[in-house]
């Protein structure tokens, strides 16, 4: 199996010069960022943003949703509360990346029929669809416009708007290009998707 002989690998030539790196980590974490992404296999976080053990903590979902609070998905509420109020982090990122199929099916939930789940779940970022509709040229820009809705779910979290009013906390929005390893930065414009 490829994963045990990457375990082995690591293990044995990997590990040894991360060591000092990992015996700091003993003490606790105190990652800076939330980095909230697709999860996607094209996408490797600490790949792209050139981090290492302890410096971003990770939601992943299909699609890089954060649903509305109190939506009883309780594994990402739950993990953004703990970012939030516990490691106390500075910036949440909301990654989105091209060629996302979790957007590109919400664009076309008529594909989705025989997936009821995948449909259910990438419904949480339906309001994309008051602006893209059912036009596969269009990924592109609700991918991008999927992004800044999760900004906006964020910003409806009590945690996250107490901590953006009483420290510094702010957040953002990007949009991966794996094809040519270039990433846009969303300047935010909530008022677009209204
Ligand atoms: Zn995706």
């Amino acid at each position: 199996m490829k994963l045990v002989e990457g375990v082995k690998h690591f293990k044995q030539a990997v590990y040894p010069s991360m060591l000092g790196d990992f015996e700091k980590l003993k003490a606790g974490q105190s990652p800076q960022t939330l980095f909230i992404t697709c999860s996607d296999s094209r996408v490797v976080p600490n790949l792209l943003t050139q981090t290492g053990p302890g410096e971003i903590f990770v939601i992943r979902n299909a699609g890089n949703i954060v649903p509305l609070p109190g939506s009883g998905e309780l594994s990402v509420e739950a993990t953004i509360q703990y970012a939030v109020d516990v490691l106390k982090v500075s910036e949440i990122v909301v990654c989105g990346h091209s060629h996302c199929g979790a957007v590109t099916g919400l664009l076309n939930l008529d594909s989705l029929e025989s997936l009821p789940v995948i449909r259910d779940w990438v419904k949480r970022s339906k309001k994309v669809l008051e602006k893209f509709s059912c036009c596969k040229t269009e990924v592109p820009q609700a991918i991008a416009a999927n992004v800044l809705l999760q900004l906006e779910h964020l910003r409806q979290y009590e945690c996250v708007a107490n901590a953006m009013s009483e420290r510094e906390l702010t957040l953002h929005g990007w949009v991966y290009h794996f094809e040519s390893g270039e990433v846009d930065f969303l300047k935010e414009e909530p008022a677009d998707l209204h």
